[in-house]
């Protein structure tokens, strides 16, 4: 049994219920979530965009693998109906599910990096992330 921290962002439509949803889902293909941080409001970083971002961080339990779990965040992506932009732009998004850390795995691969590499420059992760430690 493994422990991963997530992070999981909305800025279109219900925010909250496409994180609860996500959440719920996780919950199905995944593991157990175990705690879940309140919501941090915030506007968009790295582009400019009309629609405020909420995010949470959240704890799970996960029987899978690290590239396993990867797997079945983004097809919770895109079942839940987020459309992918040019790779590497950045943009609306119905949901976003990030890994932020597994365990205390460290990995460099071509679809995932562990820790995630941006975590401790967005505050929309490091407020939120205090909650659940
Ligand atoms: P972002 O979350 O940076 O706005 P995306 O959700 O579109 O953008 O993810 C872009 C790519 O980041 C994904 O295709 C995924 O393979 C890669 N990636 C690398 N490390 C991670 C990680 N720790 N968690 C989630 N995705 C990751
Ligand atoms: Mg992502």
């Amino acid at each position: 049994m493994s422990i991963a921290i997530l992070s999981l962002g909305s800025n279109l439509g219900q925010r909250e219920e496409h994180i609860a949803t996500a959440l719920a889902l996780l919950s199905e293909r995944a593991g157990d979530v175990l705690s879940v941080s309140s919501p941090y409001y915030s506007e968009a970083m790295g582009y400019i965009s009309k629609h405020e971002f909420c995010n949470v961080c959240a704890k799970l339990s996960t029987e899978l693998k690290p590239l396993d779990l990867l797997r079945i965040t983004q097809n919770i992506e895109l079942d839940m109906g987020r459309v992918k932009d040019a790779k590497g732009s950045i943009s609306d998004r119905i949901i976003d599910v990030d890994i932020l850390f597994y365990d205390d795995i460290t990995l460099i691969s071509e679809t995932l990096t562990l820790p995630h590499p941006r975590w401790s420059e967005r505050p929309f992760v490091t407020e939120p992330l205090k909650e659940l430690v």
